[in-house]
């Protein structure tokens, strides 16, 4: 009992390999519940991306609102900004007023030590004559000299107006020493309250600069942050499109290959009665497939090889699949230059996407079955697409013109083949399964 359901088993996975042949209706069972299968990883992947979505939109949003308060907090650094400017600007037209000033100073405090210069040689004069001649006794020599009253009053005056004048000159001496004093105190003091604010507002500048130029940074981070969560989510939406369209004709193959089963059935039945009617004769119509290459590739144009693909491009190949400068290359560069060099499907399938993309330009997304197995090839950077979503395409039909479209270098197409349906980076290699 055990053996023999291993031995279905297996009989059912070699056929596998062999759905178009139409051995078994075992076989096609299998095929449709692997389809099936297959359409349940897609609607489970889709629901992981569109949550991915969301997840992306949710630190847009946040990073948009760190945005905001760097922003607020830089307004704000600007405005204390430009008021140290503006307080700075004050205080070095006050210091130059003020070195005017002392320049102005310096001239009178010459001017000043001239004055006390000349009366300092003057009272010297003085102090010396009163030293030579006894001092005040000088003066009452003059007085006693006189020869009448008036004389006396005359030479009295004139004494008290020397006298006078002495005492002037000596009051004079220290208020414009004091003042002289003053001023120079007065000066030097505002000079330096001014020179210790320019310091203070040009360090608080300063410190202002740095903090801008700290939260420019930040700013930058956020954005670049926020392009990349962009990216990621463009890129998620644009995976969960061609999901979704891949789902749609997964399912459509899944009927297409029920409605065929029930028309071989049919036609089994049929051959089944036709080979009752003619008893006479041996089994006819009982050969079977063999595997190997699948039908069609009669009607070949020159340029379609035979097997189940071919060449997707004329031109030469300019990069194969693998690491190329530290990213790794998905597929295959086929470049020739000129106009309307036409692109082919690779093999019998079905166009399920066929739009732009920032990345790969015009691109058209072909999914086959071949020989029981499920393909997807993707033709991209087309100038422009001559088939739609939706379209039933032959081995080696033109689906498209190469162009230089999306993130390209010159004109090609790039060419990539997932065995299976199509995930985010998991082409395989198509050489030796594709004639490149
Ligand atoms: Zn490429």
């Amino acid at each position: 009992m055990k053996k023999s359901i291993i031995t279905f088993a297996a009989a059912a996975a070699v056929g596998l390999g062999t759905i178009f042949g139409g051995i078994s209706v075992k076989t096609e069972a299998a095929s449709i519940s692997s389809l099936k299968g297959e359409q349940n990883k897609i609607q489970n992947q889709r629901s992981e991306i569109k949550s991915g979505i969301n997840q992306a939109n949710d630190k847009i949003s946040k990073l948009q609102n760190q945005q905001a308060d760097v922003k607020s907090e830089m307004k704000r650094l600007d405005l204390a900004i430009s008021d140290a400017t503006e307080k700075i600007d004050d205080k070095t037209a006050k210091m130059k007023e003020t070195k005017v000033q002392i320049v102005k100073l310096q001239g009178e405090t010459k001017v000043i030590k001239e004055r006390i210069e000349k009366r300092n040689v003057l009272l010297k004069d003085r102090a010396r004559s009163y030293q030579e001649t006894g001092g005040m006794v000088n003066y009452l020599d003059v007085l006693m000299g006189s020869t009448s009253f008036s004389d006396f009053i005359d030479r009295a005056n004139a004494v008290a107006t020397i006298m006078q004048a002495d005492q002037d000159i000596i009051q004079q001496h220290e208020a414009d020493e004091k003042e002289l004093e003053k001023k120079q105190t007065q000066v030097k003091n505002d000079l330096a309250s001014l020179q210790k604010m320019l310091d203070d507002l040009k360090q608080m500048n300063q410190q202002l600069n740095t903090q801008k130029a700290e939260k420019d940074k930040l700013l930058a981070v956020l954005v670049d942050k926020e392009e990349q969560e962009h990216e990621h989510a463009m890129d998620l939406s644009e995976q969960a499109e061609i999901l979704a369209a891949q789902d749609a004709a997964i399912q459509r193959s899944i009927k297409q290959e029920q409605e065929r089963q029930a028309k071989e059935a049919a036609q089994a039945a049929q051959a089944a009665q036709a080979a009752k009617a003619a008893q006479a004769k041996n089994n006819s119509a009982n050969g079977g497939g063999s595997g190997g290459s699948g039908g069609g590739g009669s009607t070949a144009a020159p340029h379609v090889s035979s097997g189940s693909f071919t060449r997707p491009a004329p031109g030469v190949i300019t990069s194969g699949y693998g690491g190329r400068g530290g990213s790794f290359h998905w597929g295959f560069d086929i470049a020739q230059s000129g106009g309307n060099v036409p692109i082919f499907a690779a093999a019998d399938g079905e166009v399920y996407v066929s739009h732009y993309s920032s990345t790969y330009g015009n691109v058209v997304y072909i999914l086959h079955n071949i020989n029981g197995q499920t393909y997807t090839t993707v033709y991209a950077h087309m100038q422009r697409s001559l088939v739609g979503a939706g379209t039933n395409v032959k081995k080696g039909q033109q689906i498209g013109v190469m162009g230089n479209t999306g993130d390209s270098r010159g004109q090609h197409l790039h060419f990539e083949l997932y065995k299976g349906r199509w995930q985010y980076h998991s082409a395989i290699n198509p050489s030796g399964i594709v004639p490149l």
